[in-house]
This record gives C-alpha cells, sequence and structure tokens, in this order.
C-alpha cells in the first residue's frame, strides 16, 4: 500500500511530489494522458518567480519533476480509469493496474474546451488545434484563425504570428479579457487582426479534410459570412479532468473539485490541487503553491493517524 498516490503530473502534481518525497513519504505519481500539464503546452512563461529571463513551459516541468525524482518520487506512465473513495485505503486503477492508498492527491488539471462543432471535431489535427505550440509549424505562410478573447487565445494568436501569414482572433464581444500586457502585445503586432462580436459557426470543410475557412455569425446582427482560413486554433478555455470523481467529490456546477481548509476535498485524505479545484488563479505559480499545500495537508492527515 502507498502513502501517497498523486493523480497528474503538471506543477501542482509535481510540486506537490517534491513536498512529499522530501517528507519520506515515497509518493506515486501517475502522470496522465496529458503529462505535464498545461505547462508543457506553452512556450516562454514569463511570471514564474526566479526566472527574470523566463522560462519555457515544458523546461519548467521538467525541472520539477527532476527535482522531485532527486528525493524519491515514483513516476507512472498511463491514464486513471477508476477510483474508489467510499473506504480508506483507497483504491485508484491506471494501466490496468489497482493501487492502494492512505491518501491521494489529486492535481488532474483542466484540459481545453471545445466549440462544440461537428465539422471542428472532424478535423481536430486536421487543421483544427488547440496548441499553437505544438501545431503551429505547420501553418507557416498561411492565414489562421485564434477564436476566443482571453490570456490563452492571446498567447495563442502571439505564438503563431512566427509562421502565419496572418492571426484573426475571432471573439464574440467586443472587448478581450485578456490581461492588459498581453492586450498591448496583440495590439502592436500587426500580423494580429481582430474579428469582433463573431460566432463560429462552422469550420468548413470535414469533406475536404482540412480546414478552409470559417462560417460566422455576427452576435449583434445576426449576419453570416464566410471567411477563409487555413487553420483554426481554438483558445476558449478550460474545463476540469473531474469525470472520474463524479459522485464520489462535490464539486461546483461546472465540475471544479470543492477545497476547504487548504486542500481537503469532502472525503478526508483526498486532497486537491492545481486547476482541477481552481477555476479563477490558474497560474503555474498558484497551481505549485497549492500543490504545496495538498502535500503537506496529507503529511498532516497520515502523522495524525500515527
Ligand atoms: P478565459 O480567461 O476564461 O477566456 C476564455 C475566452 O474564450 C473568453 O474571451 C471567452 O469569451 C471565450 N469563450 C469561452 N467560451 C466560448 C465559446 N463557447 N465560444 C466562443 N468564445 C468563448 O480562459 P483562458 O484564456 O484560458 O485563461 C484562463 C486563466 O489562465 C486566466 O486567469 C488567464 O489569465 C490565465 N492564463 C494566463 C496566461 C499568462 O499569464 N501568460 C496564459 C494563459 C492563461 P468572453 O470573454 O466573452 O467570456
Amino acid at each position: 500500500m502507498r502513502n501517497v498516490v498523486i493523480i497528474g503530473s503538471g506543477c501542482a502534481g509535481l510540486t506537490a511530489a517534491i513536498y512529499a518525497a522530501r517528507a519520506n513519504l515515497s509518493p506515486l505519481v501517475i502522470r496522465g494522458h496529458e503529462a505535464g500539464g498545461q505547462l508543457s503546452l506553452t512556450t516562454l512563461v514569463e511570471n514564474y518567480p526566479g526566472f527574470p529571463q523566463g522560462v519555457q513551459g515544458p523546461e519548467l516541468v521538467e525541472m520539477m519533476q527532476k527535482q522531485a525524482q532527486v528525493f524519491g518520487a515514483e513516476f507512472k506512465e498511463g491514464d486513471v480509469t477508476r477510483v474508489d473513495l467510499s473506504k480508506r485505503p483507497f483504491t485508484v486503477e491506471a494501466d490496468k493496474e489497482s493501487i492502494e492508498t492512505g491518501t491521494l492527491i489529486i492535481a488532474s488539471g483542466a484540459s481545453a474546451k471545445m466549440l462544440g462543432l461537428e465539422s471542428e471535431r472532424k478535423l481536430l489535427g486536421y487543421g483544427v488545434s488547440t496548441c499553437a505550440t505544438c501545431d503551429g509549424y505547420f501553418f507557416r505562410n498561411r492565414p489562421v484563425a485564434v477564436v476566443g478573447g482571453g490570456d490563452t487565445a492571446a498567447e495563442e494568436a502571439l505564438f503563431l504570428t512566427r509562421y502565419a501569414t496572418e492571426v484573426s482572433m475571432i471573439h464574440r464581444r467586443d472587448q478581450l479579457r485578456a490581461s492588459k500586457i498581453m492586450q498591448e502585445r496583440l495590439r502592436r503586432n500587426e500580423k494580429i487582426k481582430f474579428v469582433w462580436n463573431s460566432l463560429v459557426t462552422d469550420v468548413l470543410d470535414p469533406e475536404k479534410g482540412a480546414v478552409t475557412g470559417l462560417k460566422l455569425k455576427n452576435s449583434i446582427t445576426g449576419e453570416e459570412t464566410v471567411r477563409g482560413f487555413e487553420g483554426l486554433f481554438i483558445g476558449i478555455g478550460h474545463s476540469p479532468n473531474t469525470a472520474l470523481f463524479r459522485g464520489q467529490l462535490e464539486m461546483n456546477e461546472v465540475g471544479y473539485l470543492t477545497t476547504r481548509d487548504g486542500s481537503k476535498t469532502n472525503v478526508p485524505g483526498v486532497f486537491a490541487a492545481g486547476d482541477v479545484q481552481d477555476h479563477i488563479y490558474r497560474q503555474a505559480i498558484t497551481a505549485a503553491g497549492s500543490g504545496c499545500m495538498a502535500a503537506i495537508d496529507a503529511e498532516r492527515f497520515l502523522e495524525a493517524e500515527g
């Protein structure tokens, strides 16, 4: 039986692993299908303390993992398919293995949201992407669109200007949600164009197996237009990876786990950290901080049991 199992290997899970390993709890981290979390899908991180020149997201998570391994954290590839939190030890099933653990830290993060269009689903990987860092290179010298008005969309759009001829930011309102600094960078970049008050109603053309354009609807006038693009990047935010815990843990109406008194969930011995329980701050540094809290809470929980 394990002392601590950590689900997820983004900066919340990895920070929890560093702390739990240093507390001699030999944590097991189950890395998940989006190993490294959101940081591994980004480029330069400029606001993580300690890096005045910034640090590449994938490099930052890699260093965190190495740091956890130095203190004896173990890592397992694969996804968790089922958990039983009804009795202790808790059971976690991953990759056909059943693991028993005294405490569980959930740091399964949040995944990119999609628009929900059939054509978007069909063209995912064929011109539709949720990750500019991963796929931007394929759009050299082509016009692309980014949907969304927050920091994610802004970051995607700015990154894509390295490759694309033109990057159109399609937003459903006429004001961005992105932070001031990102808005300024967007406005200074000549390759970025804004398409305001517009909803993407269809992605063309699944029949051709490639993105050729978008059907847009003006959210004020209702007018419909078709515009040519060769790529579509979805940057409309994220939803928490909590389907596994439905019916077992308390969550809010959109599925974020509810924590109280630090990282505690409603089940004693189960703790949550990072984006899976935070729909407000969602920063690398806050995720890391809450991972630290979860490991300390798990350690104290085990200690109190004697
Ligand atoms: P977000 O702030 O929730 O923004 C999502 C954007 O997508 C909003 O502009 C929203 O429109 C739009 N949207 C949502 N659903 C849509 C739909 N179905 N169709 C069309 N548009 C839709 O999410 P985020 O950009 O992922 O950012 C989340 C958090 O992470 C924020 O706190 C952000 O600061 C942080 N973050 C920071 C950085 C950085 O510091 N470099 C990078 C990425 C993210 P409305 O505006 O109309 O709601």
